[in-house]
C-alpha cells in the first residue's frame, strides 16, 4: 500500500461506521507510510466526489484496487437512479442511462485541430489532474487545482494567519511552517511532523527563540524509524543514515543502523547504540548536532 492508492473498505468497525463509511466504500490513501499499521484514508462519494470521511484505517481492513471495479458502476447507478449521467470523456461500455458527455469524444473534438493544438490537447488530457500545474496552460480542459490553498487557518506555531488546502495541508508565510492536518497526531505517534520533520512542540520553542526550524537529534532518529533513510549535512559533506534489515529483523526497530558518507561507514545494532556512539572523526554526533544542517528524510520539502 502506498500514497494515493485506491482502496476499498472491507471490514465494518464502530469507528468507521461512526465516521460514515461502510464496507464497499472507496477512498484514497493520503499518508506516505502506515503509522502503527494504520493509513490515513479519504473516503469520497462515487459520483459526486464529495468527501465523506478522512480517517485512519487498519491496513488489513483495506483492499487496494487499480481502478474502481466495473461492476460497481451499474450497481451504484441503480441505487441512486440519476436522471442524467455526465461523463467527463468517452463513456465506458458498461455505463447505462441518460449519458451526456462532458466533452465530445476525442475524435470529434480533435479532428479539426491543427497539429499544435492537437499536441496541446493531448498534453492537457494527460495532465489535467496533476497537481502543481498552472491552470492558465489549460485551454481545452477546465482545471480546478484540488491542492489550491484557499482556506484561512491559524498557524499552530506562530499564531499568524496561514493558508491551507481542502485536505488541511498548508504553509505559513510568517514563520515558514509547513503543515499537514494530522500534525499533532503524527507528533504523538511518531515524534516527527510532515513535511518538516521537526515536531510542532520543538518548532514553537524555536520560533519563540527566533531560531530557524530544525529537527533535534532525537527527532532525526524518530524520522529514521519512520522513513528508514535520512540525510544531513555537516561541514559541506552529506551524511546518510539508514536502516538495514538483518536476518532477525521483524520490524524497523530491530534493523541495523548504517551511518555513512564518502569515506566513512559505521554500523550500529540498536537505537541506543547509534545515539550514544555515532560520531564524525571521533566527535559524537549528538554533541555536534548544533552544527548539522538540513537534517531531513530523503525528499524533505
Ligand atoms: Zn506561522
Amino acid at each position: 500500500m502506498k500514497y494515493l492508492d485506491l482502496v476499498e473498505l472491507t471490514k465494518e468497525k464502530p469507528a468507521y461506521t461512526k465516521a460514515g463509511v461502510k464496507p464497499g466504500d472507496f477512498g484514497a490513501v493520503m499518508s506516505e507510510k502506515a503509522i502503527d499499521g494504520k493509513w490515513q484514508v479519504v473516503f469520497s462519494e462515487f459520483y459526486t466526489g464529495k468527501d465523506i470521511a478522512d480517517i485512519m484505517v487498519n491496513e488489513e481492513d483495506l483492499k487496494v484496487h487499480d481502478d474502481v471495479p466495473m461492476d460497481r458502476y451499474p450497481k451504484k447507478l441503480k441505487q441512486i437512479k440519476p436522471s442524467m449521467v455526465l461523463c467527463y470523456d468517452e463513456p465506458f461500455k458498461s455505463m447505462k442511462g441518460n449519458i451526456k458527455e462532458f466533452l465530445p469524444t476525442t475524435y470529434e473534438w480533435t479532428k479539426d485541430l491543427n497539429w499544435k493544438d492537437l499536441i496541446h490537447f493531448k498534453w492537457e488530457k494527460q495532465n489535467k489532474n496533476v497537481s502543481g500545474l498552472n491552470e492558465n496552460n489549460f485551454k481545452y480542459f477546465k482545471y480546478d487545482d484540488p491542492y489550491v490553498k484557499d482556506q484561512l487557518v491559524k498557524c499552530s506555531i506562530c499564531g499568524h494567519i496561514a493558508m491551507q488546502d481542502q485536505y488541511g495541508n498548508g504553509e505559513c508565510k510568517n514563520c515558514g511552517w509547513k503543515f499537514s492536518k494530522d500534525e499533532e497526531l503524527l507528533e504523538k505517534k511518531a515524534g516527527i511532523s510532515y513535511p518538516m520533520l521537526v515536531t510542532p512542540t520543538t518548532a514553537r520553542e524555536q520560533y519563540k527563540k527566533g531560531l530557524p526550524f530544525k529537527a533535534t537529534f532525537d527527532e532525526f532518529v524518530n524520522g529514521l524509524y519512520f522513513y528508514s533513510e535520512m540525510l544531513f549535512e555537516y561541514n559541506n559533506e552529506v551524511y546518510e543514515v539508514f536502516l538495514r534489515a538483518n536476518k532477525n529483523s521483524k520490524s524497523n526497530e530491530d534493523c541495523d543502523i548504517v551511518f555513512c558518507s564518502n569515506g566513512m561507514q559505521q554500523e550500529y545494532k540498536t537505537r541506543q547504540d547509534f545515539e550514544s556512539k555515532a560520531n564524525i572523526g571521533g566527535i559524537l554526533l549528538k554533541d555536534l548536532w548544533g552544527k548539522v544542517n538540513n537534517p531531513s528524510y530523503m525528499y524533505c520539502g
